[in-house]
């Protein structure tokens, strides 16, 4: 089982598309950076835009890869505390 991503670059004057396959043996992929191959610019996350379409081995997926702003890295974190000191609380 293996699923396709058709990814998009959303750095802004690329639109590079291409696709990113990820087996299970790789799903670290998704959680590293990522970089484009068309503009070589590093630090995307794939963000899956909703399933294409799906057969007995391989799942498509439509998918971007975005660049998270400051502000959306320091939200992220805020979260990722919050949920911590929630699960401390237990
Ligand atoms: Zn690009």
């Amino acid at each position: 089982m293996r699923v396709i991503y058709k990814t998009n670059c959303t750095n802004p004057g690329c639109g590079h598309s291409w696709n990113i396959t990820v087996t299970r043996d790789d799903l670290s992929a998704l959680a590293s950076k990522l970089v484009c191959p068309g503009c070589s610019r590093g630090g995307g996350q794939l963000r899956s835009e909703g399933r294409l379409k799906a057969t007995s081995r391989t799942s498509y997926y439509r998918a971007s890869l975005v660049f998270p702003t400051l502000d959306g890295i320091t939200g992220k974190l805020k979260d990722a505390l919050a949920t911590a000191g929630r699960a401390n609380t237990r």
